[in-house]
């Protein structure tokens, strides 16, 4: 572990924050070596945090297996690890306030209510038309907290895609912060511990570019600072499809960690290295992410 406030700096503090759902594939493997040399380019801190907050998928074992498989190739958080199931007071202190600001509702549309009000808007569209926001629930109980959005557009600077507008209303609508099974949204539970780690530098696969609005909206809710955003591309399955569990992404080969983390490389647009151990790839990688961010800022 290095220390913090010696060798690296608190002005940039970055995370790479799994879902514990199985070991660690192509793609997270990606987007763990996208942050930490984004961190380690900028002299900064490197945390890791474990998303076990949806219990149902959590995978027994699979937090120990991603961070051992982390180690060994050189990437280790620098504070120690935070679970986000125990971080459930701060997520309910969150919500809180939020619900005290007049911001959250109950909601009490199962499922197919929510599907049957999608379905009967004129526009084709996926967004929940905020039901309950308009007739709140008297008979039926309520089942999950929804916060209502704003009309205006939302907009911030990825810094690799570049300005990204969101009118949250017509794109994203009133989202959930505590699911029906009493579990607290990532949303929410993300915005709490990037705040609470101090992270100024958010870096991980572009499937959450469009979350990121959101996620800006309620740290302004609850008056919590915005980080950078860097979204890096996602590696896809032969389908086009984003690998996961789901869609059968096979486990990185901790045989030849070397290999993979080539190919990690490669995929963020690194020159092909050929190094002769990990540690003089982490190295190398780290002068060309460098020279990259300074050519880009440049
Ligand atoms: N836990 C999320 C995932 O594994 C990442 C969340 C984030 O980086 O904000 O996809």
């Amino acid at each position: 572990m290095t220390p913090v406030g010696g060798q690296h700096s608190d002005r940039y503090r970055g995370r790479f924050a799994p879902s514990p759902t199985g070991p660690l594939h192509a793609g997270s493997l990606a987007t763990a070596l996208a942050s930490w040399l984004d961190a380690r380019a900028a002299d900064g801190v490197w945390l890791i945090r474990i998303e076990d907050l949806d219990a149902p998928r959590v995978v027994p074992g699979s937090a120990r297996q991603i961070l051992d498989t982390l180690a060994r190739c050189g990437l280790e958080s620098d504070e120690p690890i935070v679970l986000q199931s125990e971080r459930t007071d701060a997520y309910r202190a969150a919500f809180t306030r939020l619900h005290e600001a007049g911001l959250l509702y109950g909601c009490a549309c199962s499922r197919k209510d929510v599907e049957s009000a999608i379905a009967a808007q004129a526009a084709s569209t996926s967004i929940y038309p905020g039901t309950c926001a308009r007739r709140p629930p008297r008979v039926k109980p309520i089942r999950a907290y929804r916060v209502r959005v704003p009309a205006d557009e939302l907009s911030f600077v990825d810094r690799a895609a570049g300005r990204i507008a969101q009118n949250l209303q017509r794109d994203a609508g009133d989202f959930i912060l505590k699911r029906a099974d009493g579990l607290w949204a990532y949303q929410l539970a993300v915005v709490v511990d990037d705040a609470a780690q101090r992270i100024t530098d958010v870096v991980r696969g572009a499937d959450l570019l469009d979350n990121t609005p959101r996620q800006i909206f309620l740290q302004q809710a609850l008056r919590l600072p915005t980080p950078r955003y860097l979204h890096v591309p996602l590696v896809l399955n032969p389908t086009g499809e984003k690998l996961s569990k789901q869609s059968g992404a096979t486990p990185v080969d901790t045989t030849n960690l070397l290999a993979e983390l080539n190919r990690a490389a490669l995929h963020l647009g690194l020159p092909a290295f050929g190094p002769h151990s990990i540690k003089e790839f982490m190295q190398l990688a780290v002068k060309a992410w460098r020279q990259r961010s300074t050519r880009q800022s440049a």
